[in-house]
């Protein structure tokens, strides 16, 4: 009888990156899928002060969620980074200047 578990061991462990390769995938997508969703379509958010529904407000290059009363605004991570950029950029080019 020839045993061919070597064989089988080595077929399995392949098997065995397939799959892990293919959850990596999977989950990449599943990322984009998400960060695709956040960006085309703006979550539904309320003032934690006032309970008014924040409307989507164009803030030079920023996109971000405000209350209309003024209470605060939403700015997701990335938006929150083109302000900071902002920031900087202008405190160079006013440093600069002089
Ligand atoms: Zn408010």
């Amino acid at each position: 009888m020839q045993h061919s578990s070597g064989e089988k061991d080595r077929l399995g462990d392949k098997l065995h990156d397939v799959e892990a390769a293919r959850e990596d995938q999977w989950a990449r997508q599943h990322d984009a899928e998400l960060l695709k969703q956040i960006r085309e379509r703006p979550v539904k958010l309320n003032c934690p002060k006032c309970g008014m529904q924040l409307a989507a407000r164009k803030s030079g290059p920023v996109v971000l969620q405000s209350c209309s009363k003024e209470h605060g605004a939403w700015v997701t991570v990335d938006q929150l980074n083109v302000v900071v950029k902002n920031v900087a950029a202008n405190n160079h080019s006013t440093r600069s200047r002089r």
